[in-house]
């Protein structure tokens, strides 16, 4: 195994706090690390399973991932009837245990890219190795902050219209935000409910113009500029929002909206912070992955799930880049075993 000189984790911010570790002696080797427990990291371990390659996934503090915070997954293939998302993710673990993948409770707290084999510290206890890794950590989607969203989070408060749009058929939703997204999910839940109000900010919108034209064009949807949302109305589940318009304005006013359905669609973080600055991310912070692969800017070290997928962060999306991910990382570790090889053999003749 090779030796490790002075390690940068030179960007992490709170390095200074964190307990001394012996870097340069890991507690364990393996080929391959996959980070993170949701559709993409679980599938990653189903595939690089079955290739043999002995995956070791670390689950982070969200065990399963996203789909553990909701009830009814209906879009997943192969659950005809529907499945709850928990039920649905201890399907993937029991899938990716029953072919070898060690699924270990624990969160990567700092990595070293810039050496091989790759350095990964877990839950600032443990130095662990690793020939190849696949990041799986997926994005969170931002909310507005307020008790009454979180509290109502899953019982009419959704960031994903694609998930839940298809409960609010003929009813009446709000989609909180001003930009693309947002207005792709109005688009989108005009095409289910009975009226759309679409909540922005500021007296402008950001998406570009032919989105604008689309929502402001759509009969269902009704654009309502320099609105805040400051609570959200209901006992056991959404039944309205309370709403300030031009705030600080001489003529603010403040009202309640009836809705049956809140949906955020002011961003998401993607959960990287951990891999830079090694990983090249966009301004946003979702990894950046070749066209077409997984492959990030370390050659052996790959991305899946929503932690690269500013677009689609769908359940079934995540797991296609976990199959991804896995047969990229598989190929990279033939090579890498390969060029070992030869090198081996090359010194032997040389002697
Ligand atoms: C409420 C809700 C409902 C949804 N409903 C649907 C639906 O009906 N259908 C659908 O297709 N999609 C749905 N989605 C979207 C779907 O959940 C995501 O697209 C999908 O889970 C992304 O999978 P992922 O594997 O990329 O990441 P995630 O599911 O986000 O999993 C990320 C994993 O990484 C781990 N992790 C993070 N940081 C670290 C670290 N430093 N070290 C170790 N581990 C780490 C976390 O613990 C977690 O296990 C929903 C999302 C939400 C929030």
């Amino acid at each position: 195994m090779a030796q490790f000189g002075t390690l940068n984790f030179g960007s992490l911010d709170a390095s200074s706090q964190k307990k001394e570790l012996d870097l340069n002696n890991p507690q364990e080797h393996h080929r391959l690390v996959i980070v993170g427990s949701g559709p993409a990291g679980y599938t990653a371990g189903i595939y690089a399973g079955r290739a043999n390659l002995n995956p070791v996934l670390y689950t982070g503090l969200e065990m399963g991932g996203q789909l553990t915070t909701t009830t009814e997954v209906e879009n997943y293939p192969g659950y005809p009837d529907g499945v709850q998302g928990p039920v649905m993710m201890e399907d993937f673990k029991r899938q990716a245990e029953k072919f070898g993948t060690d699924v270990r409770f624990g969160e990567v707290t700092r990595v070293d890219f810039g050496r091989r084999p790759f350095i990964l510290v877990i839950d600032e206890e443990k130095v662990i190795s690793a020939d190849a890794v696949i990041i799986a950590t997926g994005a969170s989607a931002k909310y507005l902050g307020l008790e009454n969203e979180q509290r109502l989070r899953g019982a009419g408060v959704s960031a994903c219209a694609t998930c839940d749009g298809f409960f609010y058929k003929d009813k009446v939703v709000a989609v909180v935000g001003g930009g693309d997204t947002a207005c792709e999910e109005a688009l989108y839940l005009a095409g289910l409910a009975k009226k759309v109000y679409m909540l922005v900010r500021k007296p402008y919108m950001r998406a570009s113009k032919i989105m604008q034209k689309r929502v402001l064009d759509h009969p269902k949807i009704e654009v309502l500029f320099e609105h805040e949302t400051v609570d959200v109305l209901g006992e056991n589940k959404v039944e309205g929002i309370r709403v300030v318009h031009r705030r600080g304005k001489p003529d603010e006013k403040v009202y309640d909206i009836q809705i049956d359905g809140f949906f955020l669609a002011i961003g998401h973080k993607p959960n990287s912070d951990v891999f830079k600055p090694w990983i090249e991310t966009d301004e946003v912070g979702f990894i950046k992955t070749e066209c077409k692969s997984t492959r990030t800017n370390i050659e052996g070290v790959f991305a899946a799930g929503d932690v690269q997928d500013p677009i689609y962060r769908q359940a079934v999306t995540a797991a296609a880049s976990g199959a991804m991910a896995a047969k990229d990382a598989e190929r990279y570790l033939q090579e890498l075993e390969e060029k070992e090889r030869e090198q081996a053999q090359a010194k032997e003749e040389g002697n």
